[in-house]
Formats: C-alpha cells, sequence, structure tokens
C-alpha cells in the first residue's frame, strides 16, 4: 500500500495484501472510536529541574480499542491524517484537553498549563483557531493555559495560512510550541517568521546526550538558540540524572520523561497536580 497523502491510500495491481487489509479494518474502528468514547487523554507532566515543581504537562492521545485492543498513536495518528479522521479527532483532543484543565482548576488543582499536540494537516485545513476558540469558550478556560505543540512540517512548503492561524492563537494569549526540534526539513528562517513561545529538543538528541559529543552539541545549539530568541526551552524524553544533570549543565531548567513521569490517565494526574511536585 501506497501513501498519496490527502486523497488517502492507492493500491497498485495485486497489493491489495494483508497489511492493507489490516489498514482498512484499522480505519473502520478508528471512525467509530469517538463516538464509543474509546479515545482517552494522558497526562505527562513538564519538570521544573531545580525544585521538581510540576510547571505544565503535555495531553497524549489514548486508543483503547474494544475489539483490538490498544494501539499506539505511532500507528494511528498517521492513519487519521491520511484519511482525514484527524480532524474529528483532533478537535475532540483540543476540547477534551480544555475541558480537563478547567475542571482541574474548579476543584483547586493548579493551574497549570496543558500543550496538546496539533497535526500539520489540522493547521493546513485552515480550522485550528477556530477550534481552539469555540473549546475556550465553552469550557472556560482561560487562554494562557492552553498550549499548541506543532512541528516544523507546519511551516513548510505553503504556509501562509499556518502562519495566520498561528498568529490567532498567539493573538488570543494560546502559547505555541515548536516539537521534534531539529528533525524536520525547515530552515531556521521560520524562527523569525513564525510566532513561537518555545523549542521542544528532541528526544533523539536527548537520548545519547551524555554520551555522543554530536547529540550534545545539538542539544547546546537548541537551548543557545533559543535564548538567543528569547524562547522558552523544554527538553524531551528525559529518562536518566545523567541526562538530566547534563541539560542542567547546558541552561535547560524545564525538563518532560520518564524520569520524572510517565503519561497518566487525568486521575492519576490529579494526584501529582494536589503534591504540586514530582521529587
Ligand atoms: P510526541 O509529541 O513527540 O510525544 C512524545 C512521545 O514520547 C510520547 O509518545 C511520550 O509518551 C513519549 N515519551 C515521553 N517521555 C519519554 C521518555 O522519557 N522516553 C521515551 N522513550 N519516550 C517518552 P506517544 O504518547 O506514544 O505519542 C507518540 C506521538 O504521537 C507523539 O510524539 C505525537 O507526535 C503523536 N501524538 C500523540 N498524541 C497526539 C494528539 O493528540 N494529536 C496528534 N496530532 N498527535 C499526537
Ligand atoms: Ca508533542
Ligand atoms: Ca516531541
Ligand atoms: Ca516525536
Amino acid at each position: 500500500v501506497k501513501e498519496s497523502g490527502r486523497n488517502g491510500f492507492r493500491f497498485f495491481k495485486g497489493e491489495m495484501n494483508a497489511e492493507a487489509l489490516r489498514w482498512l479494518a484499522l480505519e473502520t474502528r478508528l471512525r467509530r472510536a469517538i463516538e464509543r468514547d474509546e479515545l482517552s487523554l494522558h497526562y505527562q507532566p513538564q519538570v521544573s529541574r531545580l525544585d521538581g515543581q510540576v510547571v505544565g504537562m503535555e495531553a497524549l492521545l489514548r486508543w483503547r480499542s474494544d475489539e483490538i485492543g490498544s494501539v499506539s498513536p505511532a500507528d494511528f495518528i498517521p492513519l487519521a491524517e491520511d484519511t482525514g479522521l484527524i480532524h474529528p479527532i483532533g478537535e475532540w483532543v483540543i476540547r477534551q484537553a480544555c475541558f480537563q484543565n478547567k475542571a482541574w482548576q474548579n476543584a483547586g488543582l493548579g493551574p497549570v498549563r496543558v500543550a496538546v499536540n496539533v497535526s500539520a494537516s489540522q493547521f493546513k485545513a485552515g480550522s485550528v483557531a477556530q477550534v481552539v476558540r469555540t473549546a475556550l469558550q465553552d469550557s472556560g478556560l482561560e487562554a494562557r493555559w492552553l498550549e499548541v505543540e506543532l512541528t516544523e512540517s507546519v511551516m513548510l512548503g505553503d504556509s501562509a495560512a499556518a502562519e495566520a492561524q498561528m498568529a490567532e492563537l498567539r493573538a488570543m494569549g494560546v502559547s505555541l510550541s515548536l516539537d521534534d526540534f531539529g528533525t524536520g526539513y525547515s530552515s531556521l528562517g521560520y524562527l523569525s517568521r513564525f510566532p513561537l513561545d518555545k523549542l521542544k529538543i528532541d528526544q533523539t538528541f536527548v537520548r545519547n546526550i551524555a554520551t555522543e559529543q554530536r547529540s550534545a552539541a545539538i542539544a547546546q545549539a537548541t537551548i543557545a538558540l533559543a535564548q538567543g530568541l528569547s524562547l522558552a526551552v523544554v527538553a524531551e524524553g528525559v529518562e536518566t540524572v545523567g541526562q538530566r544533570d547534563f541539560l542542567g549543565s547546558l541552561g535547560c531548567d524545564v525538563l518532560q520523561g520518564y524520569l520524572y513521569g510517565r503519561p497518566v490517565p487525568a486521575f492519576e494526574m490529579a494526584q501529582l497536580l494536589a503534591k504540586g511536585r514530582v521529587i
């Protein structure tokens, strides 16, 4: 099966094989996932290195199908993007994160900013700012408690529409974070053109930071770049004390990763918020 962008999948003669059938079956099930209440968000803390305080969190989508069990977002997000299902699913994610964060605030927890992942295809469709605006209104959450994570691919190609939506989100008071920094294909020029608040150092660089000179150099350069541009910087995928200390020595003070906590369901995150800190 061959991916063919927004037109879904194209099948070549004789290629209607097991893999293609598996994807079709997955699509049918994903189509019903929202109405069947099979989607949920898990939340992973972003932590201040210095005092262990929870300063934010990332919402990560989970799908538990009654028929086929748990499916990783790495598997179903690309399918959702290719079939257009990312639009209803992405809207659900944004609304769910806003309502959950407001519910925590109403319960006296936090306040913290929650980051949601938004795909390039959602930006291309042009509806992100409107979906966010409505979700904020309906939930009553203030815009400053919401962050949108986007990837470099949003800013590729004919990006005027994406730029306009980013500006609109910024004007509302939503912050914008550039995910997986350094793994995409864009040039650095977009850092001055697009309104960003934060860079996230990708976990591929963090993984080898203490053992591999190249990863350390990229992390160091990213942190310097962020500081020079007055952007915040977060490192993701922090698993070890060695990585934490190395990032600290480079001046990166907000960290996210298994060292501090895995993504957990909302009720577990509430317990963490009640404590206020992870260490
Ligand atoms: P991402 O946005 O880069 O999210 C970080 C991924 O790294 C998450 O995987 C998270 O669980 C995992 N992670 C966090 N800390 C650690 C660590 O210390 N070590 C390691 N090895 N991994 C860590 P997850 O939850 O499986 O999500 C995978 C990807 O799926 C995300 O990558 C994101 O691109 C996408 N995704 C997840 N939720 C959504 C969503 O609501 N909308 C969209 N469009 N994409 C989503
Ligand atoms: Ca992310
Ligand atoms: Ca990431
Ligand atoms: Ca990633």
